[in-house]
């Protein structure tokens, strides 16, 4: 332990404790009122909210707040509705800022649009390979993923790589698969695929484990580049009314730009960082740490059992219905995934594991109770989407403590294919948000971003309504694990602090919790759901200072 870094909230034997943290200069106190102001507890409402420092003094009236705040700076909300800061509890915050950074294919809507974008790419920026990011094909008129010789037809000079929304596949033209070596007897590594054509070669598309053998030999980006990623991730989010962050697939060299930017003062968001294993050293050295600032928190490690639903990556129990004998990718040898297991534990670091298919999921929750036991512990370790549960599956995460950390949005876009993928007999344990909460589990909601926009709305939108943002719902789309919208606030609100040991510090608007708050134009709490998706983030408010709107 250093002097700029401390245990945090999740001690060695897993007890919840509280930090005191070291602020900055008290922010002056702040008087909000206005709009109807929803504290996250029980469906109470209250007039005001005042703060001092970074805590919340009151919230009650506002005769209540005007005499326990006296000279605090006046905020109107102006009809807009207030929450507990809302809480990203899975983002990818560096990738986040480095898609606004480089080509950005989200919204393509067909491989001649995907055509479209590369070739204006290539003619605007500058020489070398070309790495985009964001394309999604479900919806593509074409309905098939692209090939190497749909990018060849406009780069063919020179490296390309696309990756999938989902960062679980990507493309590559044949420039960018000669300087990986990969050939038609190249032979795909552990835990990943190369699909080949008719005649027997490389499609262009790399599957999970695969991805590596090109994107290794893509350029990295560097110390600066990472920088103002995380600044440009830091200024987007506080815009849309989000307060803090789970961060997920972190390396050291992100942590470190998170350490300076924090330290440096001009740094708005909350972060707590689950990291890669190539980057667990320090976690598994000193524990879970945060930062002098308060902001920046080291949680744990993150971890893969399967790849992803979309490009089949998903480990299932049985085959796809669509592929069939094909059960779908570990990416990490289940042997391998204990072993992580037991340093995190000797450590008092969280687990956070990536799992989609239900054998991903088998396998995360086998580990666990392998390294914890079987029975109830506090420790907090969590899996990541949780998204399809065999049924037996289903009340071990409430059994055994275990937080399931999932993504709305991701229900709304997948429902579209799942079907196809799983079978109606599989979708019943599909994105079973309800099933969940039912079962006495924690449920913390986050958007993936950027494999998801990253929209604190959609996902409200998607949790209580499980509609596409066009209002279509299909008939095998489960609507019945939609969830209340105060079972979804607690998602983004309470669960999230949950999900990170905080829940005594933040979550709620109460006396003596950090003085964070969202508002949005509309109230979340009773607009109709097609309205939700359309409402402005107008103020966000983080340890007491005022970061966006106000
Ligand atoms: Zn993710």
């Amino acid at each position: 332990m250093s002097a700029l870094t401390r245990r945090s909230a999740l001690a060695l034997g897993g007890a919840v404790a509280l930090v005191p943290v070291v602020g900055r200069a008290q922010a002056p106190g702040l008087l909000i009122a206005g709009g109807p102001i929803h504290t996250g507890r029980a469906g109470e409402r209250v007039e005001a909210v005042a703060t001092r420092g970074d805590k919340i003094v009151f919230a009650g009236s506002l005769a209540g707040a005007r005499h326990a705040a006296p000279g605090a700076r006046k905020i109107d909300l102006a009809g807009a509705a207030a929450y507990p800061g809302f809480v990203d509890s899975h983002a990818h915050l560096r990738e986040i800022g480095l898609r606004e950074m480089t080509l950005n294919l989200e919204g393509t809507a067909s491989i001649a649009e995907l055509q479209t974008r590369l070739r204006a790419a290539a003619t605007a920026g500058p020489a070398g390979p070309i790495f985009g990011r964001g394309w999604i094909e479900t919806h593509w008129p074409e309905q098939r993923f692209p090939t190497r010789q749909d990018l060849d037809a406009v780069v063919a000079d020179r490296p390309v790589y696309l990756m999938r929304a989902d960062g679980h596949a990507g493309v590559a033209n044949s420039a960018a698969l000669a300087m990986a070596g990969v050939t038609a007897s190249t032979r795909p590594p552990a835990g990943g695929d190369i699909p080949h054509d008719a005649k027997g070669e490389p499609t262009g598309m790399l599957v999970d484990n695969a991805k590596a053998l090109v994107e290794d030999r893509m350029p990295k980006p560097g110390r600066a580049m990472i920088r103002e990623a995380m600044v440009r991730a830091d200024r987007l989010y506080r815009s849309r009314g989000w307060t803090g962050v789970h961060s997920m697939s972190v390396s050291q060299d992100d942590m470190d730009a998170l350490r300076s930017l924090a330290g440096g003062g001009d740094w708005g968001l909350r972060v707590d960082n689950y990291v890669d294993i190539d980057s667990a050293e320090e976690v598994l050295r000193t524990g879970p740490s945060v930062d002098a600032s308060g902001k920046i928190r080291l949680r744990g490690i993150k971890l893969y059992a399967d790849g992803a639903l979309g490009s089949r990556g998903a480990a299932l129990l049985a085959p796809y219905n669509d592929k069939p004998g094909w059960m779908g990718l570990l990416l990490t040898p289940p042997e391998k995934v204990v072993e992580w297991m037991a340093k995190a534990k000797a450590a008092g670091s969280q687990v956070a594991i990536h799992a989609i298919g239900d054998r991903g999921n088998r396998i995360a929750l086998d580990s666990m109770a392998k390294v914890l036991g079987a029975a109830h512990t506090d420790r907090r370790w969590r899996i990541e989407h949780a998204q399809i549960l065999s049924p037996a599956d289903l009340p071990r995460f409430a059994a055994m403590g275990v937080t399931a950390s999932m993504q709305p949005s991701h229900a709304i876009g997948d429902l579209y294919f799942a079907p196809a993928r799983l079978g109606v007999e599989r979708l019943r344990g599909a994105y079973a948000w309800r099933s969940l909460i039912k079962s006495g589990a924690v449920v913390c909601g986050g958007t993936d971003a950027p494999v998801e926009k990253g929209d604190p709305l959609i996902e409200f939108y998607a949790a209580v309504y499980r509609h596409a943002l066009n209002g279509f719902a299909g008939p095998e789309w489960g609507l019945d694990q939609t969830v209340s919208r105060g079972q979804a606030l607690a998602m983004f609100t309470t669960s999230a602090a949950y999900a990170i040991g905080r829940e005594r510090e933040l979550g709620a608007l109460a006396v003596g919790r950090r003085a964070d708050l969202t508002a949005f134009s509309r109230d979340l709490m009773t607009a109709a759901p097609a309205d939700i998706p359309g409402a402005k983030a107008t103020l966000t408010v983080i340890a007491g200072e005022v970061v966006h709107g106000g």
